[in-house]
């Protein structure tokens, strides 16, 4: 179901939940000795370690999350480098959400300390949304845990209602977490921020917009949405002006059925084993774009191939963690037709008879609503898959391409393009192979 609509809600009824510091949170949750300590979590606490997660004291001493391990500890000895424990922040996740959900079944996990909670169809329910939000942050720190605080936004859209848990860690006092966005206040928020504060707003997009005469996220909110869009190059301009004026862009989910790609193959060409193979390669690819346009993840697949006998091989799986990486997408159909061809000791699927190649991708995610993998940058790998896509639309398909798109005579060179080799361990092997 689609809950964007272009009617603005008055109604300040969605919240926005978000832990703070919460992988760092998590380690003083189950370590009394952490608390109240400069702690940081690392992804490996070697010499040069990256810390991805400050703890309140660690971040009071100014010290920034990415900045590796041997320059922090020169700046504060005492700090308490901790190697990240994804489990852990998982299964604290998941109690988390299961709070959130006793309230109310519209709960949208954004992230792993990230949620989005629709209140629109429990006004009888749940009146003050201020009264519920209290009570959540409460019931975290009651139920899972003593000291996972997080800061609760409260607005009429999701976008403000995140900006709103920006806001509300930095208050004090009664409203400490805690920040409410409506039409009654949102001129003075917004006239207390600069356009770097709106989450979404790059420093790239502020010198645009600067340039074009918008100086702030109020005169954002009041300039005129097609002036917007000039400026972003996109509807994602229109789209700004939307969130600030109270409609809903950021609650996704949507009924787009699927994408295929289908080529016939000649008979010159199936006798190509190289040709074969980047014919396969160019229908990941084809997919890919059509995905990262549509900022969709896939998370089944379907693929087959016709031969000359007038007989075909068929294959549809699912998979846990969507996907969008045409490599990622080839090396999982490649996976099966091994293990089919492994455990049936049938001949090659790809052979020289092969009349037709098809692939289709379904059950989408869009990824505003996507639960991302812990410590996988996706919006960067969607950021670069996009930025090959336009690069390639506009001076030609060759002009750049991913190691793995270069062959080397017969054989596909490298496996692990932008896509990650998690996703091989990771299928979901739901649907049987079927050949006739
Ligand atoms: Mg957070």
């Amino acid at each position: 179901m689609n809950q964007n609509s272009i009617h603005a809600k008055t109604e300040a009824r969605v919240l926005f939940v978000d832990m703070d510091s919460f992988f760092a949170r998590c380690e003083q949750q189950v370590n009394f000795w952490l608390r109240g300590r400069p702690v940081g979590v690392c992804v490996y606490t070697g010499k040069y370690g990256c810390v991805i997660s400050l703890s309140k004291e660690a971040k009071a001493l100014g010290i920034k999350a990415g900045t590796r391990l041997n320059e922090v500890m020169e700046i504060c000895p005492d700090f308490i480098p901790v190697e990240s424990n994804p489990t852990r922040y998982r299964e604290f996740h998941v109690k988390i959400i299961s709070i959130l959900q006793q309230y109310c079944q519209d709960v949208v996990p954004k992230s792993i300390d990230e949620a989005i909670i629709n209140l629109t169809d429990y006004k009888l329910v749940h009146p003050d949304p201020e009264v519920l939000a209290r009570k959540i942050k409460q019931d975290i720190l009651d139920k899972v845990g003593d000291f996972l605080s997080c800061s609760i936004g409260i607005a009429p859209n999701a976008f403000l209602a995140k900006l709103g848990s920006v806001i509300g860690k930095k208050n004090e006092g009664a409203n400490a977490g805690l920040q409410l966005i409506d039409q009654n206040n949102i001129d003075a928020v917004l006239g207390r921020l600069k356009l770097g504060n709106l989450p979404g707003i790059g420093k790239q997009m502020c010198y645009r917009l600067e340039r074009a005469g918008i100086n702030t996220p109020l005169e954002m909110r009041y300039a005129d949405p097609h002036k917007l869009k000039a400026i972003f190059k996109s509807i994602e301009g229109i789209y700004w002006h939307y969130r600030l004026n109270f409609i809903e862009t950021n609650i996704v989910a949507h009924e787009y059925k699927g994408m295929q790609a289908m080529r016939q193959v000649s008979k010159e060409k199936r006798a190509s084993a190289e040709y074969m193979e980047q014919l396969f390669l160019t229908l990941c690819c084809t997919l890919e774009k059509r995905m990262v346009r549509h900022k969709f993840y896939c998370k089944a697949v379907g693929f087959s191939c016709h031969y000359t006998d007038g007989s075909r091989w068929e294959d549809g799986f699912t998979i846990s963690t969507p996907m969008q990486d045409a490599i990622t997408l080839m090396n999982m159909v490649k996976v099966r037709i091994a293990k089919f061809e492994e455990t049936t000791k049938c001949a090659p699927i790809f052979n020289n008879q092969i009349t037709s190649l098809r692939l289709s991708v379904t059950n989408f995610v869009n990824n505003g609503n996507m639960l991302y993998s812990l410590f996988e940058d996706m919006d960067k790998k969607e950021t670069a898959r996009k930025t090959m896509h336009a690069i390639k639309d506009q001076f030609g398909h060759n002009k750049i391409m991913r190691a793995v798109e270069l062959t080397d005579n017969k054989v596909i060179k490298d496996v692990i393009g932008f896509g990650s080799v998690k996703d091989l361990t990771d299928l979901d092997y739901a649907a049987i192979p079927r050949y006739d």
